[in-house]
């Protein structure tokens, strides 16, 4: 186990960008992230391995920028991105810090929050009435998201490059997670991941003994959730990143059941 970051360490992206000047903030296109130098200021962190015991420094980033760096959405993707090699002995350490994923072209931010992260995200929404008007309008357009986890920000990822909205995933999730369950009950199943499997939509099922299972969305399910769920979703993009999690599905289930109990 590494020992990662100290909370301290979390320098804040949008306490960055409250330091531009005006006039930079002009000059600069429609942008939430601080520009490449400042975002790609590392963070100093002392690793100690949990192999040999020895302590080294690493830097991290802040912030990934798929529109200029696409190989650090594969290195996401593959979980290489969070793995840090112990210059003493080799071994590999896991490493989990906040992150801001950018994707411009997809005009999406995930912020991974992987401690506190309710209150993490409260700080970082709070951020918000320093941005400047131009920061605003791009939250705007902006699909903004939190994670608790990075298998939860490649689930993320995974959704958006699917085109589907990760609202309607989680919803369909918990059906797809109580059917298996009903279908399998010799499986301890603990979690689901969205994934696409040979052009497919539909989610890996971790069982409790490491098992794995698929299961596919079957055809019209997605469209029969979303027609029920949308009248209880935003019809605008919050300004705001939101953890929209099983959790968050689970209170939505609740106000779609609650409703269609009343008729
Ligand atoms: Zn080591």
């Amino acid at each position: 186990m590494a020992e990662d970051k100290k909370p301290e360490d979390m320098k804040n992206i949008q306490a960055e960008q409250e330091k531009a000047s005006p006039e930079e903030t002009k000059k600069e296109k429609i942008r939430l992230v601080p520009k490449e130098e400042e975002q790609y200021l590392p963070m100093e962190v002392e690793i100690t391995c949990g192999h040999c015991g020895k302590s080294w420094k690493a830097s991290l980033q802040q912030c990934v920028n798929i529109s200029l760096h696409p190989e650090e959405k594969e290195q996401i993707l593959d979980f290489s991105f969070f793995r840090k090699k112990c210059p003493f002995c080799g071994e590999n350490s896991e490493l989990s810090y906040p992150l801001l994923y950018d994707d411009m072209g997809k005009a999406l931010m995930i912020y991974l929050l992987p401690e506190n992260t309710e209150e993490m995200l409260a700080k970082v929404n709070a951020q918000q009435e320093f941005w400047s008007p131009d920061m605003l309008k791009a939250a705007r357009i902006c699909t903004m998201r939190a994670v608790r986890h990075s298998i939860y920000l490649v689930e993320k990822i995974k959704i958006f490059d699917a085109e589907l909205d990760d609202r309607i995933v989680e919803l369909t999730k918990n059906f797809i997670f109580v059917r298996f369950q009903k279908e399998r009950p010799d499986v301890e199943a603990r979690n689901a991941l969205f994934e696409q499997q040979n052009g497919k939509n539909g989610y890996t099922i971790f069982a409790a003994d490491g098992k794995r299972f698929w299961a596919e969305i079957p055809e019209g399910v997605y469209e029969e959730v979303e027609r029920m769920a949308s009248p209880f979703l935003d019809k605008k993009p919050r300004t705001e990143y939101e953890l929209i999690d099983p959790i968050w599905a689970h209170e939505i289930l609740g106000k779609i059941l609650g409703k269609s109990d009343e008729s």
